[in-house]
């Protein structure tokens, strides 16, 4: 080992010195022995384990069904806001709160409804029957038109067709405008907008 070979070795690995053959070794065996340990690790996979991961992941699996089942019933037992009440494809809600036809208007708006429209006598008679135990009130339904000339229409703008129930009159002097309607027990009235009544929002349910 004279100075010759250990230039030589320089210009490959910056550390060598005379021993630099041993530390070589070490390196090479650490290398080799590595891979063979994780490979071992991977084979020995025991069956006790194998019973522990196929067990939880059948919980995880019945978890998961479990979560999906309440799910849907959540979505379904929540197609209305609570108090308002569900028939056919609609939700209603009764407000028990006195005020005009107008301010009825608004405030249905505000939870996202309409005064009620009587599409079908299904409806008719859904309403008639929670309207019935109510024989004190009376409650504003999306009826209403401009002038006692002109014709009914509901609040989505679709003009009143007597085909499921007439419009009958309260006013006694024609010069007192009753233009907005209210159901009373089974029947429906034209009244004066501006007295206070109960009223029926409606809107679609989800
Ligand atoms: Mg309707």
């Amino acid at each position: 080992m004279g100075p010759h070979k250990t230039m030589e070795y320089h210009s490959d690995l910056e550390n060598v010195d005379e021993d630099g053959y041993t530390r070589l070794d070490f390196t090479s065996q650490g290398i080799t022995r590595r891979p063979v340990v994780s490979t071992k690790g991977a084979q020995a996979a025991s069956p006790p384990w194998r019973l522990i991961a196929v067990t939880l992941g059948i919980l995880c699996l019945v978890t998961l069904v479990i979560a999906v089942v309440l799910g849907v019933l959540g979505i379904f037992s929540s197609l209305c806001p609570p108090k308002w009440i569900i028939h056919e494809k609609s939700c209603y809600l009764f407000s028990m709160s006195l005020e005009s036809w107008q301010r009825s208007k608004i405030r249905c708006s505000q939870l996202g409804s309409n005064l009620l429209k009587i599409d079908s006598s299904k409806e008719l008679d859904f309403i008639k029957s929670q309207v019935s135990s109510h024989p004190d009130h009376s409650f504003w339904i999306g009826l209403s038109r401009r002038q006692s000339e002109e014709l009914w229409h509901w609040e989505d703008g679709s003009t009143f067709s007597s085909n499921l129930f007439q419009i009958r009159s309260t006013a006694i002097q024609e010069n007192l405008p009753h233009n907005c309607g209210w159901i009373h027990v089974s029947s429906i009235y034209d009244q004066d907008c501006y007295v206070p009544s109960y009223s029926i929002c409606e809107k679609l349910s989800k």
